[in-house]
């Protein structure tokens, strides 16, 4: 049986797993040690492979191939790293130079799309929708992205962005948003965003998990307004995803995608945008919590 090891390589910390493939898989070691990003790419680097070295001791094992979660995405053409909010990993070959020092096979995936495999691997979709062969991981936390895995695989696209959807265009004069475009899915709904809408049209500030209280609760038309345009602003957004792609299922990651309402008046706002007279793709709540990008990582090589 071949174990599965993997990181998740953030900005200030990465995490490292070592996987015994299975039903329900076993985790042999977990382990935790900063990134400090803020100290450059070589240092980085060298943490990576100072973190397999205690990953080996710990275990007793040595791995033949590493899977790794990272901040922005590699490349296909040029084989560098790119939208890494960890800037100083942007234009660097990260799968070339993790290769050559710790001479395994490397695969690298983006946050979004670790996360779409985890959950569908080892999270809600392997325990509520088994059968699932396309699944569609959304992340709308502090921004919106989103992963696509077609049987048990991540599908990365010609240009490494399948599943971008937050910069889809969802409102011509909507906000702008930092892509350099107005109106994007994230500009729309991600937390901050929808913080900033309750903030305008109240007058107050609130953080969002206070305005989702504060809807549920029924006593603040505010809060409200803002629940209810999140979830008509989702559906339309989602349907333009579920027309494409026509998932089996969908998992909604993040903070937002945390609020109740998505799951009904949201699912309520996809029938009536979809191109079909009923929707059979279904909505679910992740499982794995911070756990989700590290378990994607070892999944990467999971089909081997
Ligand atoms: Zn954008």
């Amino acid at each position: 049986m071949k174990h599965l090891w993997g990181i998740d390589l953030g900005g200030t910390k990465m995490e490292g797993i070592i996987l015994e493939p299975a039903e329900s898989p076993v985790t042999i070691c977990r382990l935790r040690i900063p990134s400090g990003a803020e100290k450059g790419y070589e240092h980085v680097t060298g943490q990576i492979v100072t973190l397999v070295e205690m990953m080996k001791t710990a275990s007793g094992l040595k791995p033949e191939r590493l899977g790794m979660g990272t901040p922005g995405i590699l490349d296909p053409l040029t084989q560098t790293m790119k939208n890494c909010n960890s800037v100083c990993l942007n234009g660097r070959p990260l799968k070339a130079d993790i290769e050559k020092m710790l001479g395994i096979p490397v695969r690298l995936a983006n946050d979004a799309n670790c996360f779409a495999l985890a959950e569908t691997l080892y999270g809600v979709v392997k325990d509520e929708c088994p059968n699932a062969r396309v699944v569609f991981g959304v992340i709308m936390g502090t921004g919106v992205g989103g992963g696509i895995v077609i049987d048990n695989k991540v599908w990365e696209g010609k240009q490494g962005i399948a599943g971008e959807w937050g910069h889809n265009q969802l409102e011509e004069n909507g906000e702008p948003c930092y892509c350099g475009k107005n109106g994007c899915v994230e500009a729309t709904f991600s937390g901050p965003s929808l913080e900033k809408y309750y903030t305008k049209i109240s007058g107050r500030k609130v953080n969002l998990k206070e305005i989702t209280e504060l809807h549920v609760s029924g006593g603040d038309a505010f809060a409200t307004q803002t629940i209810n345009r999140l979830t008509s602003m989702f559906g339309k957004a989602i349907s333009t995803v579920v027309n494409i792609l026509d998932p089996d299922a969908i998992v909604l990651g993040g903070g937002v995608g945390n609020i109740d309402a998505l799951y009904t008046d949201g699912l309520n706002e996809l029938k009536k945008s979809i191109f079909n007279n009923r929707v059979e793709t279904v909505l679910l709540k992740p499982k794995l919590g911070d756990s989700a990008g590290v378990f994607g990582a070892a999944g990467l090589w999971s089909e081997q």
